[in-house]
């Protein structure tokens, strides 16, 4: 089968409303919606519009939902693609694969370009390594380098990147002009928590007896891709015994099984 070349999704549903929490991080991109809309406001007074934007933080925290969010809010065109599978999957065409996808951009312009995972092709340039496979990412790395410092004032395509590890990013694409500006993505607090359950019991029959202060003071460390897995575990633990809502029990039952495969995880990782 054909690997696909990137995602497009040209009428993205997702809002703000379905990102919990993060409070300070949607004031950062509320900014970048502004942008996309009303670029003239800003350009008529000589400003330059950011051209991208880094997204920091662990795992599972919302980096693609919110991403996602800035195009569904600004009503424009969501283009993604993961750097893994770009390292993985396109070997000897990642810079022609990166040159399709900010020309879709551009032509669909105002638009959004997504890169998860952009510390597969963006790590630092090692002076060792010499392995074709990472001339390969090199290339792809460069090209994308290119394709940012190739937009005039007016392209108005904003990059999107997601990355746990800034840390091991070539200092290049935080230059100015390209990924200028990082928002951080963090675990959620108690609090987020809650919200992020009230997200995610939306669309699940609950029993009366659900105590969401209970459940978010139970999860300490969860993630919102963790909580959004222990709703849906618990929504199937409810229907597999027969029951007419989803209760309290299923919820602990579905936090036991979420703690153990990510204990399970843990371990094959260490
Ligand atoms: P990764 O780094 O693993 O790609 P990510 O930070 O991009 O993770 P998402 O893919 O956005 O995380 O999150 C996965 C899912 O978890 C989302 O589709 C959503 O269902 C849920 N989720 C994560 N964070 C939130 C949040 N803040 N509010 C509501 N749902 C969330």
């Amino acid at each position: 089968s054909k690997a696909k070349l990137f995602d497009q999704n040209t009428e993205v549903k997702t809002s703000f409303k379905d990102v919990a929490g993060l409070e300070g991080a949607k004031e950062e991109v509320q900014e970048i919606v502004d942008f996309l809309k009303y670029p003239e406001k800003y350009t008529t007074l000589g400003g330059k519009i950011p051209k991208g934007a880094l997204l920091v933080g662990p795992p599972g925290t919302g980096k693609t939902l919110l991403a996602k969010a800035v195009a569904g809010e600004a009503k424009v065109p969501f283009f993604s693609l993961s750097g893994s599978d770009f390292v993985e999957m396109f070997v000897g065409v990642g810079a022609s694969r990166v040159r399709d996808l900010f020309k879709q951009a551009k032509e669909k312009s105002p638009s959004i370009i997504f890169i998860d995972e952009i510390d597969a092709i963006g790590r630092a340039r090692g002076k060792n390594a010499m392995s074709g496979s990472n001339d390969e990412r090199e290339n792809t790395l460069n090209q994308l380098l290119t394709e940012m410092d190739g937009f005039g004032t007016n392209t108005n395509v904003i990059v999107l990147a997601a990355t746990n590890r800034a840390d091991i990013l070539d200092k290049a694409l935080m230059r100015a002009g390209r990924f200028d500006r990082q928002i951080f993505v963090d675990l959620p607090d108690v609090r987020e928590r809650k919200e992020i359950f009230e997200v995610h019991l939306r669309p699940l029959k609950k029993a009366e007896n659900l105590d969401l202060d209970f459940l978010s003071k139970q999860t300490p460390g969860f993630s919102g891709a963790d909580i959004a897995n222990v709703c849906n575990e618990a929504a199937l633990i409810a229907a597999r015994n027969g029951k007419k809502a989803v209760d309290k029990q299923d919820f602990l039952d579905a936090v036991d099984r979420i703690i153990g495969g990510l204990e399970k995880k843990n371990k094959i990782i260490t």
